[in-house]
C-alpha cells in the first residue's frame, strides 16, 4: 500500500519562489566586480532568475543542456543558480583558480552551451574561448555599458541586455526530481578532473540538512556571509539554504581579504559566516594588530581542511565566535559532517571540550559512513583505530559524469580520507590516504603534526610531509612559513613539540618557506609541495 499523501517533486524552483513569497523583503548583498555594494531582496531575486529562464528559452538551449559559470559569489551568479536549474538546464560552475588548459578541457568534457562570466575573468575567456568547441553563448555578468567594444570573443553580450527585456514572470516545469541540477568539476590534483553531477532531489534534501540546528543551523534570523565560493560545491550549499529559510545573504564578491571580509561583516550586521581555513587566517591577522573586534558574528562554519586548534580558540577565546568545524567533499555535495557538542560534554573541561571540537564531527542525517581496514572489514568505533572513511547517502554520488568506472564499493562510497570514530560517533579525518606518513609500521597524522606548528605565535602556515627514510620508511618534516615580522628557528620549533606528541611522531626536520602552494579550492597543495623539495635531504 502506498502513502496517500501528494507526491510533489523536490525542485530548486520551490525554494526561490517560497523565498520571494515569505521573505520576499529580505535582503541581499553583494560586493560587485565593479567594486561598489549592490543590494536587493529574495523579490526582486526571483524576478531576476525568472528573466534568466526566459533569456535561456530564447537562446533556443534544450532541457539539461549545460550553462557554464566563471562566477565570484554575487547575486547575478545567485540568479543563475536558480534561472538555469529551475528551468532544467544545468548549471556547471567552474573553477576559475584552475589551469586554463584545465577549463577548456572540462567545458568540452561538460558540452557547456553558454558561459556567463565575471568581468574579472575577461582576459581568461579571451584566452580559452577558441578552444571551447561547444560554447554557442557568451555572456559578460555586467551592465551593457561596461563592455568593452572589441573583446574578441564572438557574440558576447552582456548579461543586463540579455535578461533585460524578458518578463519578470515564468512558469517554473514539473520534472523528475532526479534531473541534474548542476555539476563541479573536482579539483584534479592527479589526472583529469571528475565531475559530481547534482539533483534537484539531492540539492533540495542537503539543503534541508544543512538547515537542520546541529548542521549550519540557518535561520530568518542570520545574514550570512558566504565566503566559501559559489564555484565550488555550489557554496556548500548556502545559496539554497538561505532561500530555504529566508535568511539574509551577504556575498563578498572577489575581495576575499582580511579587510574586505572584516568589513563586510560589520557593514551587514553578519551573523554566521563559512569558509575554508586560509580565508579566516586572513581575516584574523587583520584584526589582531587593531584590537578589532565583531559587533554580530556568533558563528563561524570552517571546512575544507583541518581547522587547527589555535583558529578554533582565536575565535572562541578571544572574540567569542563559535567554530563549527566542518567535513565534507565535491561528491557528497559537499555536507558529511558537523561539530557541534551535545549535553553530555557540558561538564567537560575547556581542554577536553576542545579534543572534541578538533573533530570533524558527527554524521548528518542522511550520510552513513563507516571505516574499514585494507580487506573492507569494518573497523570499530572507538576513536583510536583509524581506517578508510567510506559513505553512502541520498546527496552522494553513485557515479561521476561520463564516468568509465563504477566508484563504489559495495554501494558504499570511498573518500580518500582516513579516519577515527568514537563511540558517540564523532568522526575525526588525520590524513587524505595518500598524505598519511607511514614510519615504521606506524600512522603519523600530517594534521596532528600541523596543528602543533600552527600554535606556535610565529607560524602562519605550516605542512608536513613524509620524505622516504632508509630506516623508518618515511619521516615526517614541517614546511612552514612564517608570520610576517615574526621570528622562529629551526630549534625553537622543534622543541615546541615536545611534550605535544609523542617522541618518535616529532618532526625531522623544519624547512623555512615563503609559501606553501595552494590548490584551486585554497588547499594546501602538497604534491606541489613534494616537488618542490625533491632534492631535499633528510638530516643525517
Ligand atoms: P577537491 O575534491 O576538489 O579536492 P573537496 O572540497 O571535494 O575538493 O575536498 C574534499 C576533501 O577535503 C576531503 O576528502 C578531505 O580530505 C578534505 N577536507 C574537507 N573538510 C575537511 C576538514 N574539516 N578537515 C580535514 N579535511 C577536510
Amino acid at each position: 500500500m502506498l502513502g496517500l499523501m501528494q507526491n510533489q517533486p523536490l525542485l530548486i524552483s520551490s525554494l526561490i519562489e517560497f523565498a520571494a513569497r515569505h521573505h520576499g523583503d529580505a535582503e541581499i548583498v553583494s560586493r560587485r566586480v565593479e567594486g561598489d555594494i549592490h543590494r536587493y531582496t529574495y523579490r526582486e531575486a526571483a524576478r531576476r532568475s525568472r528573466q534568466v529562464a526566459h533569456a535561456l528559452d530564447a537562446l533556443g538551449l534544450a532541457f539539461s543542456d549545460r550553462v557554464a559559470t566563471l562566477a565570484w559569489n554575487g547575486y547575478r551568479h545567485f540568479e543563475l543558480y536558480y534561472g538555469v536549474s529551475g528551468s532544467g538546464r544545468v548549471l556547471h560552475t567552474i573553477n576559475p583558480r584552475l589551469h586554463p588548459e584545465q577549463i577548456a578541457w572540462i567545458a568540452n568534457h561538460a558540452e557547456d552551451q553558454v558561459l556567463c562570466f565575471d568581468m574579472s575573468f575577461l582576459p581568461l575567456v579571451q584566452a580559452v574561448h577558441a578552444k571551447c568547441a561547444t560554447i554557442k553563448h557568451y555572456i559578460a555578468l555586467c551592465d551593457a555599458d561596461k563592455l568593452p567594444a572589441d573583446t574578441g570573443i564572438p557574440g558576447l553580450q552582456s548579461y543586463e541586455s540579455w535578461i533585460g527585456g524578458q518578463p519578470g514572470d515564468y512558469d517554473w516545469p514539473t520534472f523528475d526530481e532526479n534531473t541534474a541540477s548542476s555539476m563541479c568539476y573536482t579539483s584534479g590534483t592527479t589526472g583529469h578532473p571528475k565531475a559530481a553531477l547534482y539533483s534537484h532531489r539531492s540539492s533540495t534534501l542537503h539543503a534541508y540538512a544543512a538547515a537542520l540546528p546541529d548542521v549550519m543551523s540557518v535561520s530568518a534570523r542570520d545574514a550570512i556571509l558566504p565566503v566559501v565560493p559559489m564555484f565550488h560545491v555550489n557554496a556548500w550549499g548556502i545559496p539554497y539554504s538561505a532561500a530555504l529559510t529566508g535568511a539574509k545573504l551577504v556575498f563578498p564578491g572577489p575581495a576575499m581579504d582580511g579587510k574586505s571580509v572584516y568589513e563586510l561583516i560589520e557593514a551587514e550586521k553578519v551573523t554566521y559566516a563559512a569558509g575554508v581555513p586560509t580565508v579566516w587566517q586572513m581575516l584574523l591577522t587583520h584584526m589582531k594588530p587593531g584590537g578589532l573586534r565583531f559587533s554580530t558574528l556568533r558563528r563561524t562554519v570552517i571546512g575544507g581542511s583541518a581547522c587547527p586548534p589555535a583558529m578554533i580558540q582565536a575565535f572562541n577565546d578571544d572574540y567569542g565566535v563559535e567554530v563549527l568545524h566542518a567535513w565534507g567533499m565535491t561528491e557528497m555535495s559537499p555536507l558529511g559532517t558537523l561539530c557541534t557538542l551535545k549535553n553530555k560534554h557540558d561538564s567537560l573541561s575547556e581542554e577536553e571540550k576542545m579534543k572534541i571540537r578538533l573533530k570533524q564531527g558527527r554524521a548528518i542525517y542522511g550520510v552513513d559512513m563507516k571505516i574499514v581496514d585494507g580487506a573492507g572489514k569494518e573497523l570499530p568505533w572507538d576513536g583510536k583505530t583509524y581506517g578508510d572513511l567510506m559513505v553512502k547517502g541520498p546527496w552522494i554520488i553513485r557515479e561521476y559524469y561520463k564516468g568509465e568506472s563504477d566508484p563504489l564499493v559495495d554501494g558504499w562510497f570511498p573518500t580518500g580520507d582516513v579516519a577515527t570514530i568514537n563511540a558517540d560517533g564523532y568522526m575525526q579525518i588525520t590524513d587524505r590516504s595518500k598524505d598519511v606518513i607511514k614510519s615504521g609500521g606506524e600512522w603519523i597524522s600530517s594534521i596532528d603534526i600541523e596543528n602543533i606548528a600552527v600554535a606556535h605565535p610565529a607560524v602562519l602556515m605550516a605542512a608536513c610531509i613524509g620524505m622516504t627514510h632508509p630506516k623508518w620508511d618515511e619521516r615526517p618534516i614541517i614546511a612552514v612559513v612564517k608570520k610576517p615580522g615574526m621570528d622562529v628557528s629551526r630549534e625553537e620549533l622543534l622543541a615546541f613539540y615536545e611534550g605535544k606528541t609523542a617522541k618518535w611522531q616529532i618532526p625531522d626536520d623544519v624547512v623555512f618557506v615563503d609559501a606553501i602552494p595552494l590548490g584551486a579550492t585554497g588547499k594546501m597543495l602538497k604534491t606541489r609541495l613534494r616537488e618542490l623539495l625533491k632534492d631535499y635531504q633528510l638530516p643525517g
